[in-house]
């Protein structure tokens, strides 16, 4: 199971972006990569439209994970997880974000915006139908 996730500093620095861009509503994406011996590694960043009518949740529409799945097929990333950003919260799973989980051993990276675009991001590997945190290292390029 997934114990580090090794993310770019320029992939960090696309999601905190991303989630200063939406304030105050959230943004989405998935992330391609692989899972090797605990260790996943983030090889890209995939925007997502928000599909989620309500400010304070996010939606991936299925038709943008096929697309994503269909890009990767014949390489050796797949879909390894997925992004979301807390507008003016914590860099936490919501109620909201554990009903909505079900894969197991999918990795999700939540940013958490202060109105002021501060951004704090941390990982969680979904398991055994709990999120566990997991390390997030940004080392250098
Ligand atoms: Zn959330």
């Amino acid at each position: 199971m997934i114990k580090t996730v090794y993310l770019p500093p320029a992939l960090l620095r696309q999601v905190e972006g991303e989630a200063r861009a939406a304030f105050p509503r959230e943004c989405c994406g998935l992330l391609a990569g692989r899972v090797d011996g605990g260790v996943a590694r983030i090889a890209a960043v995939h925007p997502v439209p928000n599909l989620a009518t309500a400010a304070d949740r996010f939606e991936i529409g299925p038709a943008a994970q096929f697309a994503l799945l269909r890009a990767l097929r014949g390489t050796d990333q797949s879909v390894i997880g997925c992004y979301h950003s807390h507008p003016g919260g914590r860099p936490v799973p919501s109620p909201h974000d554990l009903a909505g989980a079900g894969e197991e051993g999918f990795l999700w990276l939540i940013a958490a915006v202060a109105k002021q675009g501060a951004v704090e991001t941390a990982a969680f590997c979904y398991r055994g139908g709990g999120f566990e945190q997991v390390g997030l290292d940004t080392g250098p390029d």
